[in-house]
């Protein structure tokens, strides 16, 4: 799969929003490097109770492992209200999820993963971070342009050539379905660590966390609650 057990040297810092992917690359990412650090975005989202999630799926990573209680360093969210404003989008604005005559839906907030990535960017040069994390995906991207392999490698070089340090942008997902994705969280830490991403993480669009299924809390109808559910169901039957 990824050669999650190979353990590298260095700092990390991971796009934390609170939901299954992140998760699951916070969890890649303690696997590999001495110390990882985790920013997040409120831009707005109707779905903030991922922004409450967030902290609460942070705390248990940390206390999941010993070792990753020591590597977890320091969490930033930071306020991206601007997207918000300039984004008329279904996550931002109170409208119904549907597709675009172009077969994207209407959640994409455009340039949004361009925006985190440059800022997380900033921060990790701050930092002393050489390597970004984030948990983008090719094979389910909905048509998020910006989710693509191509897009992330040509961010890295812009960044490291405006940055002028060797800056790595890591998507341990990219190529994965999202029942790999249920398979490498087994991987990284078993069945517990599947059962916290599964029941603690947050993904579905309409801000549900009250329905509970067999993979987690979500409204089950949006199209980020089908994807989560399609997921699992390939997952749990293996
Ligand atoms: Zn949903």
């Amino acid at each position: 799969m990824t050669g999650v057990i190979e353990k590298r040297q260095g700092a990390a810092m991971v796009l934390f929003s609170g939901g299954q992917d992140s998760a699951t690359c916070l969890a890649w990412a303690l696997s590999r490097f001495d110390r990882v650090e985790t920013i997040g975005f409120d831009y707005g989202q109707r779905h903030r109770v991922e922004l409450d999630c967030r902290r609460d799926v942070l705390e248990k990573i940390r206390a999941f492992r010993p070792e990753w209680q020591d590597r977890l360093g320091e969490d930033r969210l930071l306020d991206m209200s601007l997207l918000g404003q300039i984004s008329d989008c279904a996550l931002t604005r109170e409208k119904a999820v549907e597709f675009e005559a172009n077969g994207v839906p209407n959640t994409f907030v455009p340039g949004r993963n361009l925006l985190f990535f440059t800022f997380a960017a900033a921060l990790a040069y701050r930092r002393g971070i050489g390597t970004l994390v984030g948990g983008m995906c090719e094979t389910d991207y909905s048509g998020y342009a910006d989710c693509r392999d191509n897009t992330l490698k040509s961010l890295q070089v812009s960044l490291s050539l405006g940055l002028d340090v060797p800056l790595v942008i890591e998507a341990p997902l990219m190529r994965l379905s999202k029942a790999d994705t249920w398979a490498l969280a087994e991987e990284l830490g078993g069945r517990g660590l599947v059962d916290l991403i599964r029941f603690d993480t947050h993904t579905c669009y309409m801000g549900d966390h009250t329905h509970r299924h067999e993979w987690g809390y979500g409204c089950g109808e949006c199209p980020a609650c089908l994807l989560r559910a399609r997921g699992w169901e390939g997952y749990a039957s293996r």
